[in-house]
């Protein structure tokens, strides 16, 4: 995008849940209060059937309803971080050398059950392929999550957070700053999967957005 002089950007991140409504903005600056309305309208995300064999994925026993509650908790806790790292750039590359698949939203029925959207994009890869870090930040490591499988994230600041999920291996430890391009880790097929691929997610404040739109050639 091209940038003006006194031109400003917002990022708003909306659930995929957010109902079809009229939302007001309201901005400051010494001289003057304006608000701005935005109308935000509907998108229809595609389905998409799976079948998975082991059945806890689909239906939890209660003990691992018990574990999915205390991880989720945890990660919900990890994906609201807003640190004091400044932001200084959003444009990320990709992750992985791989075609996107554009399935961000994507209705989900695993065995013909209706599951949560698709909170990010699916990158194909081998078991051992290298990911690197899209943006510059400090990292944060989850552990082995029933869903996620090993998962990390990436604080880049100001409450932008990326998240890579399935891994085989990690590089890095907690708290370990990354640079653009870094090797952070490996694909892998670990926690909820059809096969090795990479789930890539961005989170802003908390909520989970498309990473495509980060991308320097986006086609949305
Ligand atoms: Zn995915």
């Amino acid at each position: 995008m091209q940038k003006r002089e006194n031109d400003w950007m917002v990022l708003l991140p909306l659930s995929l849940e957010r109902k079809p409504e009229g939302l007001k903005l309201v901005s400051k600056t010494l001289s003057q209060t304006r608000t701005h309305s935005i109308n935000i309208v509907p998108k229809a995300y595609a389905e998409q059937h799976l079948s998975v064999s082991n059945k806890e994925y689909v239906k939890a026993s209660e003990k691992t309803l018990e574990r999915i509650r205390r991880e989720s908790l945890a990660k919900s806790k990890s994906l609201s971080t807003n640190s004091l790292l400044e932001l200084k750039e959003l444009r990320m590359i990709k992750p992985l050398d791989s075609p996107l698949r554009h399935d961000f939203g994507r209705r989900r029925f695993f065995n013909g059950v209706a599951k949560s959207p698709h909170s990010g994009i699916d990158l194909s890869g081998k078991v051992g392929d290298k990911i690197k870090a899209p943006l510059a930040g400090r990292v944060i490591i989850l552990g082995d999550l029933f869903y996620n499988g090993n998962m990390m994230l990436i604080d880049h600041g100001e409450g932008l957070i990326s998240a890579y999920s399935h891994l085989d291996k990690i590089y890095k430890s907690g708290g370990t700053w990354v640079e653009q391009g870094d090797f952070i880790g490996e694909v892998g097929k670990s926690g909820r999967v059809t096969g090795p691929h990479l789930h890539w997610s961005v989170y802003l404040k908390g909520i989970a957005v498309n990473p495509e739109l980060f991308l320097e050639d986006a086609t949305l």
